[in-house]
């Protein structure tokens, strides 16, 4: 028994040593899969899809360098403060296959030990079959995963899905029971971002995933009042 635990224990801490590039984090976020949500975004992405809001996420270089362990210390926190899921995008996930698994990994078993039944959910540009299976099994940990590249001629009012190709699919009971009942719900009117304000004031970043326009309309209202929407490239 005290083998066991020692080995758990030996693979979680591999686990948190693993290095990641995320380009941010932020907790609450209630645009990205329902409840109040922990969101990561990782950093790089080679799909390169046209009109794609997050540019400044494909440069594998780019953003910051961070442990998995340091994001979990993220998830900890939003459990402690009534996280209801974790929502891991990017950037390409899939594109830092050990991290990401090991991150999810963690993340259920921090889940698990806060008695919580907290969704995870990953976005992936890829659809199955597209990359080996070796980087696709990085998504076992995941409850529900959002797959397909951005299509910028193909809008939908999906809820939590950027254009209408791409799929909402529940791959575990948890999954099932939060996101069953949203797989062909329809975004209602009204905003699909939420803004936070950037520490100097006189900013805002976008958190979402937008309505064909709906940026550009929230840029020039926000221009009215002096605030400047930010977030390096979150233009088309
Ligand atoms: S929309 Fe997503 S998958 Fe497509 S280029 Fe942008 S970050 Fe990559």
């Amino acid at each position: 028994m005290t083998g066991v635990t020692g080995e758990t224990a030996a693979a979680a801490a591999a686990d948190a040593a693993l290095p990641v590039r995320v380009a941010d984090g932020y907790f609450p976020v209630e645009t990205l899969g329902p409840g109040r949500r922990l969101a990561l975004w990782f950093q790089g992405c080679a799909l390169a899809c046209p009109g794609c809001m997050s540019r400044h996420t494909w440069d594998p270089a780019g953003g910051r360098a961070a442990t998995v362990g340091e994001l979990l210390r993220l998830w900890e926190a939003a459990l402690a403060r009534g996280a209801e899921g974790l929502t891991v995008s990017g950037g390409e996930p899939l594109a830092q296959p050990a991290a990401l698994a090991a991150l999810l990994r963690g993340a259920g078993r921090l889940r698990e030990r806060a008695g919580r039944a907290a969704d995870l959910l990953v976005y992936t540009g890829h659809e199955p079959g597209e990359v080996p299976e070796e980087v696709w099994s990085a998504l076992a940990g995941a409850d529900a995963v959002v797959t397909g590249r951005f299509r910028v001629a193909e809008p939908t009012d999906l809820v939590w899905r950027g254009s209408a190709n791409q799929r909402l699919v529940p791959r575990t009971a948890l999954g099932a029971l939060r996101y069953g009942p949203h797989l062909a719900r329809l975004h209602p009117p009204g905003p699909r971002v939420s803004l936070r304000a950037d520490a100097d004031g006189g900013g805002a970043r976008v958190y979402g995933v937008p309505a064909r326009g709906e940026l550009r309309r929230l840029e020039r209202e926000l221009a009215a009042g002096g605030i400047r929407l930010t977030g390096p490239s979150w233009r088309p």
